[in-house]
């Protein structure tokens, strides 16, 4: 086994699924499957799950809403869908903890690093939810924060696409895919990982980032066994 201690980000976003908002039951399933079988290698696991399928802080500005206030909402929304999971993971039998970056006791605990790495020598997967508790975040930042933190030994983006390209495959056929990559490069050549404030954090304190298709079922054992899987950004 490759990486002994990893923090999986996911996106609000791809627990849609087929919908266009929400949260998609199947999607929930088959992640939930995917982390038992990862799990199952015997790795301890921390997930920091988005908000972005309900509400993201800067589209509640285009509404109106205060950038603030819209970044708390968003930091709830990730509260949902964790809830979510940690419910999809109890049913296929993996042992939980939810903590969270804002104080909500009646759901979930608080984020207490020591603790933390306790749940996970004790075997249990570690939600991360409502961020990092501060606005002007994101999640792909809290991820980074909290990789570092409880000393995980990668980062791994679960997204839609399969890795980091040359430019967007979705508009440009030529774009291609690298499978491995500094972190200089990344910067000089403004390729999309994550957002800076998250890049800089993994990049300043040595933590690589893969970035792979999470909705190929198989992927994420691989990665864990050690597999070449995605892109790696080290
Ligand atoms: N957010 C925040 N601070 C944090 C994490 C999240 O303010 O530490 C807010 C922010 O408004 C963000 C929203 O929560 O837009 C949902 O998170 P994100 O957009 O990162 O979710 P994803 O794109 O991964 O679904």
């Amino acid at each position: 086994m490759k990486y002994k201690r990893i923090l999986l980000k996911l996106s609000g976003e791809a627990l849609m699924g087929t919908k266009n908002h929400g949260i998609d039951s199947d999607r929930l399933t088959q992640y939930a499957q995917e982390i038992k079988r990862a799990k199952d290698t015997g790795l301890e696991l921390a997930i920091v799950i988005g908000g972005g399928n309900i509400f993201r802080g800067v589209d509640g500005e285009k509404s109106g809403i205060d950038r603030v206030q819209g970044d708390y909402m968003g930091m709830l929304a990730t509260v949902i869908n964790a809830m979510a999971l940690q419910s999809a993971l109890e049913k296929h039998g993996m042992y939980t903890r939810l903590m969270s970056g804002l104080k909500m006791e009646q759901v979930c605990e608080p984020f207490i690093r020591r603790r933390a790495i306790r749940h996970l020598e004790k075997g249990r997967i570690v939600i991360f939810g409502a961020g990092i508790g501060n606005p002007y975040f994101t999640t792909d930042s809290t991820a980074s924060l909290r990789a570092i933190e409880i000393e995980a030994d990668v980062v791994l983006k679960g997204t839609r696409v399969d890795g980091v390209y040359s430019a967007d495959p979705e508009k440009d056929p030529n774009a291609t895919r690298y499978s491995n990559v500094s972190f200089q490069e990344v910067y000089e050549k403004g390729l999309n990982v994550m957002d800076m404030t998250a890049f800089t954090l993994c990049q300043e304190n040595k933590l690589p980032i893969i970035v792979f298709d999470m909705n190929k079922p198989g992927n994420l054992t691989d990665i864990v066994a050690g597999k070449e899987v995605g892109t790696l950004i080290n």
